[in-house]
């Protein structure tokens, strides 16, 4: 009896000691948890191109606008991406795979710092080719890649499935399709991402914009639409709606393609969206990111009139390395 009191006891110290133990792991954790996540945004969305499809400076454009990217390569801007990184669940996606896919992927492992995660996912907007064309370095002749899900709206798909080389990516398995649908919200660790059917030219694929939520701050991607005026969504509560408001800046303004009838461009121009946008206050025009800039577009240089002008207005232009928490 007496060893029997004495082994309860013990173990009653052992319960004292392991809920102490326990408490104290649950305190550290609780603590580390809470550290790291004041030191740096755990999920963030970072710019890894602005450029319009082709990208800056355009092939076969000596003009004087493109001339400074020729000569200093350090000028060079690639076409638009974004990515989504998160710490806490260790994820990374890419939005849109851009010809520039190589150095776009290398700066996302810089940004991801020293978690060496790998690529959780590939979303694309449509088929056109600074958007999609860089699927191509995850094939055979290039990385070789097995499976990195790339998520597309129905056309998308079966454009990538029915049409070399594209359909080699399937075939052999370097990219495993996943199915989207207008409206439809894809769960995805620490987001939630929603595509939506945009009016742009679809010969290939519908087109589509998407709707990020994180953690704490949500965005819109739009990089590529037709005027404003041809989409039931009305601009002003979009921007409302979200905290960053990232919007197809395709051109300036009219008479921006000199010799070119820009009437029957369908891109709004920056000039028209910041009009739409005119009526609100500050604090929400500073949402707004432009993207997507053609090489003709003076917001791709700081140092123009332009550039300052939308900033006074109190919009921003989206740069290459741009991180917004998320
Ligand atoms: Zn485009
Ligand atoms: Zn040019
Ligand atoms: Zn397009």
């Amino acid at each position: 009896m007496a060893l029997n009191r004495q082994l309860v006891s013990v173990s009653n110290l052992m319960k004292t000691l392991f809920n102490c133990v326990w408490l104290l792991i649950i305190g550290l954790n609780y603590t580390n948890g809470s550290t790291v996540w004041a030191n740096q945004p755990d999920a963030r969305v970072v710019v890894l191109g602005v450029a319009q499809d082709a990208g800056y400076p355009q092939a076969g454009c000596f003009e004087e606008h493109c001339m400074p990217g020729w000569q200093d390569k350090t000028k060079r801007i690639t076409p638009t991406s974004l990515a989504l990184i998160d710490h806490v669940t260790k994820t990374r996606f890419l939005f849109e795979a851009t010809p520039q896919l190589p150095e776009q992927l290398y700066r996302l492992e810089k940004y991801a710092g020293a978690e060496q995660y790998s690529l959780n996912g590939v979303f694309l907007t449509h088929a056109h080719i600074g958007h999609y064309s860089g699927l191509m370095f995850f094939g055979h002749e290039a990385m070789g890649a097995k499976n990195v899900p790339v998520f597309v709206m129905p056309r998308m798909k079966q454009f990538l499935q029915q049409n070399g080389p594209w359909s080699q990516l399937v075939n052999y398995r370097n990219i495993s399709l996943q199915d989207l649908a207008n409206n439809k919200t894809v769960n995805r660790e620490a987001f939630q991402i929603t595509p939506f059917l945009v009016p742009h030219r679809d010969e290939f694929s519908e087109t589509v914009g998407y709707r990020i939520q994180g953690p704490e701050k949500s965005l819109v991607f739009i990089p590529d639409i037709n005027k404003w005026q041809q989409w039931e969504e009305s601009l002003v509560d979009l921007v409302k709606s979200v905290d960053y408001a990232f919007l197809d800046a395709a051109f300036y303004a009219d008479g921006e393609l000199p010799g070119r009838d820009m009437s029957v461009i369908p891109h709004p121009f920056v000039s028209e969206s910041m009009a739409i946008l005119d009526e609100l206050p500050k604090s929400q025009k500073t949402k707004v990111w432009f993207i997507h800039m053609n090489h003709t577009n003076p917001l791709l240089h700081k140092n123009s009139r332009e550039y300052k002008h939308v900033q006074q207005k109190g919009y921003n232009i989206a740069f290459e390395g741009l991180e917004l928490k998320l």
